[in-house]
């Protein structure tokens, strides 16, 4: 039985050093465990950077190279154990050489099958370097053991009851796997990307599928805070979130765990530890810097942390009647979705619609709003020089005078709030302000609620 689902990201897989640390971490476990790796860091990048520039192809087959054999080299003494790795390392190398080369590298398909080979690359190299070092374990591809999604190229979703079903088919519960994440096989047989930094929903799906009670994420982070402590001083670190907490948090710009890891864990009640390879390494009994589960709890002050995101733009649709116009949203959203354009918020009034996009999105949206409004006649206009902040905290719409406290934090610091939305999450309040003014709206209210006493 699989107790654990581990996830190394690749901010943990940058220096020579980091990979002792990961033989470290997985004899503190009690075996066997699945490993669900990301890319080297940097590597997928690298990837990227491939697929539009072809001339940079050769000398990225030569860095994969030099680096994923210098892991070997430096973790494995027994000769015939590099030998091994290396030729397994050559050969994924030339498949991908195969598909960068190839007159269809520009499709899709193609580019989703070359980005996930970073990742192929990693725990092709991390099995290999565990193996050798007293943790024995065994490589499993998605294409293999049935980790399936949808064929929702670059944004795949997991199909979780196929998957299950593969899985336990595949997956012999007796023996430590190591996973690559980041990318799923559609049922038509194409490699399907699962978003940037999808390794954590890989890893969350994973542990849904097998039935884990733990998804350990190690992570160079503090765990949870209560602010970014590069714009905020004085953060409190959270012990504890609720999985609504979390999601809600990861979804308004905390870059901690991707923002689709919680929805696969809720139904199993699966909980989440979150630990540094710098701190937690001892064995026995550790304390995790951040758990994640189903329990709910309200401090004092409600809000537990206050984050923000600039990557964010608005569009809006306005003139009399937009909001009561009988299909008009309809229209537009499936519009976006047909495009994969995926909105991040959408407000309605009876004169206005107001929707948020990623930035990159917003030319696109724009063109096919303006393309639907051409017979309706209605106003567009685009507002991209904005940042939206959010205070996440379970109770904050249930108890009062919290927002009278953030807003009034924002008023004394003269900050004009743009829009304002209130309890459609039970857990988050979140506004837009002009984007120059983010930092000081996030440190106002992190100062008005946390530091309150010391003022
Ligand atoms: N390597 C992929 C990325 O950088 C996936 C991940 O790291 O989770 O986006
Ligand atoms: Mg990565």
């Amino acid at each position: 039985m699989h107790k654990t689902v581990l996830k190394v990201g690749g901010s943990n897989l940058k220096s020579i050093e980091d990979f002792s640390r990961i033989i470290s971490l997985m004899k503190t476990y009690e075996r066997p465990v699945i490993l669900v790796v990301s890319a080297f860091y940097g590597v997928t990048d690298c990837l990227e950077k491939a697929v539009s520039d072809e001339s940079y192809a050769g000398e990225l087959l030569e860095y994969l190279h030099r680096v994923h054999r210098l892991v070997l080299e430096r973790y494995i003494i027994d000769k015939d154990r590099i030998v091994r790795a290396s030729e397994e390392l050559t050969v994924c190398l030339s498949a991908l050489e195969e598909l960068l080369s190839s007159k269809e590298r520009h499709q899709v398909a193609t580019i989703n099958e070359i980005l996930s080979f970073g990742e192929k690359l990693s725990a092709r190299v991390i099995q290999a370097l565990l193996d050798a070092n007293a943790v024995a374990c065994r490589l499993a591809l998605p294409e293999e053991i049935g980790f399936v999604s949808n064929q929702r190229f670059y944004q795949g979703s997991i199909l979780l009851k196929k998957s299950s079903h593969n899985l336990k088919k595949h997956l012999n519960a007796d023996v430590t796997w190591v996973v690559p994440g980041f990318y799923a096989i559609s049922e038509q047989g194409k490699t399907v990307l699962l978003g940037r930094g999808g390794t954590d929903y890989s890893a969350a799906c994973l542990a849904h599928c097998v039935g884990a009670s733990y998804l350990d994420v190690w992570k160079d982070v503090e765990g949870y805070l209560s602010g970014d402590p590069k714009i905020i001083s004085g953060v409190k670190k959270i012990s504890h979130l609720s999985y609504q907490e979390a999601a809600e948090l990861s979804y308004f710009g905390a870059k901690i765990l991707h923002p689709r890891t919680i929805r696969p864990l809720v139904s199993k009640r699966i909980q989440v530890r979150l630990f540094n390879p710098e701190k937690h390494l001892e064995p026995g009994i550790r304390n995790e810097a951040t758990r994640i589960s189903y329990k709910t709890t309200t401090g004092k002050e409600v809000i537990k942390s206050v984050t923000s995101d600039e990557d964010v733009a608005l569009l809006k649709l306005k003139g009399s009647g937009v909001g009561i116009k009988k299909g008009i949203l309809a229209e537009v959203t499936g519009a976006f979705d047909k495009a994969h354009i995926n909105i991040r918020s959408v407000v309605t009034s009876q004169t206005a619609i107001h929707f948020i996009f990623s930035r990159t999105n917003l030319q696109a949206a724009k063109q096919i709003v303006d393309e639907i409004n051409r017979n309706l006649d209605f106003d567009t206009e685009i507002d991209d020089d904005i940042a939206w902040v959010a205070a996440v905290g379970q109770g904050i719409n249930q108890k009062e005078g919290v927002a009278a406290r953030i807003f009034t934090a924002l008023a004394k610091a003269d900050i004009n709030v743009q829009q304002i939305v209130l309890g459609a999450s039970e857990v988050a309040i979140y506004f837009v302000v002009q984007r120059k003014l983010v930092s000081k709206a996030v440190q106002s209210i992190h100062q008005e609620i946390f530091n309150h006493n010391n003022q």
